[in-house]
């Protein structure tokens, strides 16, 4: 049975709109959630999260956009926990996004701590690197950019091939337990936003951390990490399910504020998703036949015509993505 999301949206949440950034906060005894700016990005903020083991050790998930502001903001949470950057013995990221693991090396530069990533996002990591994939995949000729827009798109992806890198001591699979002595932490592979993204459930605490797979406010984009050889959609539907089970849970995501009421968050993600399908099966079935055309269809926050650049270009492959996803359920 599904209950409203808890608690409604907390009034630190609204001064970080107003650009105002919210002060960490104790989830859980030993567990702090650290709120680490974004610069210059659409988004005010994203979730740190610091875990204390039995040990006197420190465990990060996801330390943030890499700027000496977040860093001032990373070191000052964990001495909320009482600990130091010293006492950080791992870093764990849920994708490769650098508003994720912006600050992993630094953070293990400065502690000796272990990195740890699951290995589908490390595999996407190196693809994205040696170039020979952008973010959201090459530009297909099938998608039929008009030539005026193809120099826009095309620089969007060789910006997007800059992506990320961090050198990974330990690939995670799912169904991994983290190495946090006195906690139970296990790896949930929930491909989708990317192709190795993660989360992380302490089944004791009823804790589910969500990265970008399951945000109380966005919807998150799909298939950013890099072009995998399953549909990003069908997989990002198949990860909402998996999660949406563990409805207890205390939800800590990526961005925004922690929530209970995962499942009913699942299902308002997957109607999202859904909703799209439904008018990209109602341009094709009205004949419409590229990407770029069925795009031009669809409803996009802000409106089609303000996206450019690398928003432009996520928009098509994204269409593309559902297209395929339509054609396959057609078959
Ligand atoms: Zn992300
Ligand atoms: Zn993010």
């Amino acid at each position: 049975m599904s209950r409203p999301l808890t608690p409604t949206v907390p009034a630190q949440y609204a001064d970080a709109r107003a650009g105002r950034l919210p002060e960490p906060c104790e989830v859980r005894e030993g567990l702090w959630s650290i709120p680490v700016p974004m610069p210059g990005a659409r988004l005010p903020y994203s979730l740190a999260y610091a875990l204390t083991d039995d040990g006197g050790g420190v465990h990060v998930v996801d330390p943030g956009t890499a700027s000496d502001d977040g860093w001032d903001r990373l070191v000052a949470g964990i001495a909320r926990l009482g600990r130091s950057v010293d006492d950080v013995a791992s870093v764990t990221c849920t994708h490769m996004h650098p508003d994720h693991l912006g600050q992993a090396t630094r953070l293990a530069d400065a502690s000796g701590a272990v990195v740890a990533v699951h290995r589908a996002e490390v595999a996407g990591m190196e693809a994205l690197r040696s170039g020979r994939r952008g973010i959201v995949g090459s530009i297909d000729p099938a998608w039929g950019v008009p030539d005026e827009h193809r120099a826009d798109l095309e620089a969007a992806h060789q910006v997007s091939g800059t992506a990320p890198w961090i050198d990974v001591d330990r690939e995670l699979e799912d169904g991994d337990r983290l190495d946090i002595p006195g906690r139970r932490v296990e790896v949930v592979w929930t491909p989708g936003h990317t192709g190795g993204h993660v989360c992380l459930r302490e089944s004791e605490e009823k804790v589910l951390l969500t990265g970008d797979h399951v945000l109380p406010v966005i919807n998150p984009g799909l298939g950013l990490g890099g072009q995998t050889a399953s549909n990003p959609l069908a997989d990002y539907l198949a990860s909402l399910d998996r999660v949406a089970v563990w409805d207890e849970d205390e939800v800590c995501p990526g961005h925004g504020y922690q929530f209970v009421g995962v499942a009913q968050r699942c299902a308002e993600l997957a109607a999202h998703q859904r909703q799209r399908l439904d008018e990209v099966e109602r341009a094709l079935a009205a004949g419409v036949r590229t990407a770029w055309d069925v795009a031009g269809r669809l409803t996009w926050t802000g409106g089609w015509e303000r996206l450019a650049g690398f928003r432009r270009a996520s928009a098509i492959a994204q269409t593309a993505m559902m297209m395929q996803h339509v054609r396959g359920a057609q078959v």
